[in-house]
């Protein structure tokens, strides 16, 4: 614009403007918080939300816990504990390794976290401020464990929460919860986890010891009976595939949907949006079962591969990945897929 000199944006601006992009929507901040739980070795996780969590998100967790010293920097833009160097996201184990999602929940939510270690003799809960400073603290009765509540999401960001209130959007947040919590409850089977909204169960999980225990207890016994398991290592890459896909002849009705909201695809954990292995199994399910090519398969695929080949810093979100060996990937998939449905009617253009 003419006539306008340049100028520094305020920091406030600044977190302002970043942090409605970790933040995008209720999903994202049960996504974020549910992951640190995870990365902080919890067994046990009860997610409310009141509103839609658009009044109050609770995630509360049995994991180790924040370590008093951490405390004033455990809500600070880009301070974590997971990662020192660049060189460390080659190995990265954990789901979080950006340290910024407390941060950016800061600037757009009224939050406070409460947390005890085994060292700890009490629990204390601190008030955080938008720029992620401790404003007050007093005990509790939680035990061992981490409850981060976020009240009044968005309040600062009028158009946002506007579009969230005025529309279907927070209903399929509410589902597109559900479907993220199924995932990770099949990753880690012995992990309970359960989520109310406005003190109604939604769904729940009960600890498990394997992947068809989890499945059974995260979709229902009835899916599970109709997926067959596979399980393959590739040995040139180093990795692995274990998949639960329907079996052919399987109940199209109760084994596909219109969308890939259950079509699970998972790398070393993580919860993935790849569209080329998706198209994969959507192909032959659909090929063998007759039905429509839009119909996705109820499934749950995980890949693994060493660490140093799979880049998961590509979107703050963290649900796309790019893979180093993705042809090899999607062709040893398509050989599991040939074996088990037949091969397709119409040579697939590649
Ligand atoms: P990141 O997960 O990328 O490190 P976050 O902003 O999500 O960044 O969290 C910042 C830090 O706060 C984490 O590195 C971790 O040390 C601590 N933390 C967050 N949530 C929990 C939790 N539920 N239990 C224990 N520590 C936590
Ligand atoms: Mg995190």
């Amino acid at each position: 614009m003419a006539g306008h000199s340049l100028v520094e944006l305020p920091a406030q601006t600044i977190r302002l403007l970043g942090s409605g992009q970790v933040i995008t929507s209720v999903y994202s901040v049960v996504k974020e918080l549910v992951e640190n739980s995870f990365d902080a070795g919890c067994t046990s996780i009860d997610i409310k939300l009141e509103g839609y969590g658009l009044e109050k998100i609770e995630i509360c967790d049995n994991g180790h816990g924040i370590k008093i010293q951490d405390i004033p920097y455990v809500a600070k833009r880009h301070y974590t504990s997971k990662l020192v160097t660049a060189e460390d996201m080659q190995s990265l184990e954990t789901y979080g390794f950006r340290g910024e999602a407390l941060a950016s929940l800061c600037s757009v939510s009224q939050v406070t976290i409460a947390t005890k270690t085994a060292e700890d003799e009490v629990c204390h809960i601190y008030d955080v401020d938008s720029e992620g400073n401790i404003k007050g603290k007093k005990p509790s009765c939680l035990g061992t464990g981490t409850t981060v509540t976020a009240r009044n999401l968005f309040f600062n960001l009028p158009v946002r929460k506007q579009f969230y209130y005025g529309s279907q959007r927070k209903k399929e947040d509410l589902k597109k919860i559900e479907d993220l919590l199924i995932v990770y409850g099949i990753i880690r089977p012995q992990m309970r986890i359960s989520l109310r909204h406005d003190r109604d169960l939604v769904w729940q999980k009960i600890q498990t010891s394997d992947t068809k225990g989890a499945i059974q207890s995260a979709l229902s016994r009835q899916v599970f009976s109709q997926l067959i398991c596979v399980e393959k290592s590739m040995e040139e890459q180093q990795g692995s595939v274990c998949a639960y896909i329907p079996k052919p002849g399987s109940d199209v009705k109760l084994m596909s949907r219109s969308t890939a909201d259950r079509t699970l695809i998972v790398v070393n954990e993580r919860p993935v949006h790849i569209k080329e292995l998706l198209k994969v199994l959507k192909q032959y399910y659909c090929n063998c079962h007759g039905c429509d090519t839009s119909r996705f398969p109820i499934c749950y695929v995980h890949v693994k591969l060493p660490t140093a080949d799979v880049d998961v810093n590509v979107d703050p979100n963290k649900t796309t990945v790019f893979l180093k060996h993705l042809i090899e990937v999607r062709t040893f998939l398509e050989e599991l897929l040939l074996k088990i449905y037949g091969p397709l009617d119409n040579v697939p253009s590649w």
